[in-house]
């Protein structure tokens, strides 16, 4: 007995997590690879085997983009005040609350401004690890008043989005922000100020019904998820299969939806040759 208890314990998940260093290794979605963190962070968080596109937040964004030290953040601190009250599985104020604590984020934006090569720019980025990236009242807000700044200092102005949409939690308040942020992105092009509009993995719902596809280019990450309704639901309305591809980035370069596919280690020189042309 004593043989087999102490070869229990030998193979148990606890015992087999204190031999292994912890949280150093990721493994690629797309092709299985294990790839290590420092190298994949040295490679912007690509697979440097079949180039997947991992999910990364506006903290990461902002070092691949901007120079260095430049970014200036902006209504950092601005948090939604839960106008309906929301409950489902828990109140909406208690999972802001924790996803602020848990994250370091206030929100699923951050807005402000930087330097590209030197030349000032607006930028927006958003966080799809944030509420699923959605987008409430404070999303929607921060990105109006990124517009109104880029408008009165005359920047190009750069949204990176990601997001499952508008947020529930706010109902019609998150839909108020796809007519808000529309409406002053046409202020912008009335003044005749560029706008670059970044599409990551995944952008689906409001986001891709609004900012996110205005861009006057709309330069997307490989393989990236754009859509409104996503395929499953689209799938089962229509009742047919769905061609191969659907809704990924090539498939919409292909049909016009999108501009440029621009690999992550390219993004930064692409936003600023397009920026040298435009400005
Ligand atoms: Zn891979």
């Amino acid at each position: 007995m004593a043989w087999f208890s102490r070869s229990k314990e030998n193979i148990s998940p606890d015992s087999q997590k204190k031999d292994l260093p912890d949280g150093l290794w990721e493994k690629c979605p797309g092709c299985g690879e294990i790839i290590h963190k420092k190298q994949l962070e040295s490679n912007l968080w690509t697979c440097l085997k079949c180039e997947h596109h991992f999910r990364i937040g506006s903290e990461e964004y902002i070092g691949i983009l901007l120079d260095k030290g430049s970014f200036k953040e902006m209504h950092k601190k601005m948090r939604s005040p839960d106008p309906l009250e929301f409950e489902d599985t828990k109140k909406y104020k208690d999972r802001l609350n924790n996803t602020v604590k848990a994250l370091g984020l206030y929100e699923a934006v951050r807005v402000g401004t930087g330097k590209i090569e030197g030349r000032n720019v607006a930028l927006a980025c958003m966080d799809f690890q944030f509420i699923g990236g959605s987008m409430g009242s404070v999303v929607g807000e921060k990105i109006a008043r990124v517009i109104d700044k880029a408008v009165k200092s005359k920047l190009p102005l750069i949204i990176i989005s990601e997001s499952g949409g508008a947020r529930m939690m706010e109902a019609a308040y998150s839909l108020m922000q796809l007519a808000k942020t529309s409406a002053r992105l046409t202020r912008l092009a009335d003044a005749g100020i560029p706008y670059l509009s970044v599409i990551a993995d995944p952008t689906t719902g409001g986001t891709t019904a609004s900012y996110a596809m205005l861009g006057d280019v709309n330069i997307a990450e490989p393989n990236a998820l754009i859509g409104f309704a996503g395929p499953r639901v689209i799938k089962q309305t229509i009742g047919r299969d769905l061609p191969e591809g659907f809704q990924r980035s090539e498939f919409l370069l292909e049909k016009g939806f999108i501009d440029v596919i621009s690999h992550r280690k390219n993004l930064r020189q692409t936003i600023n040759n397009l920026l040298e042309l435009m400005t």
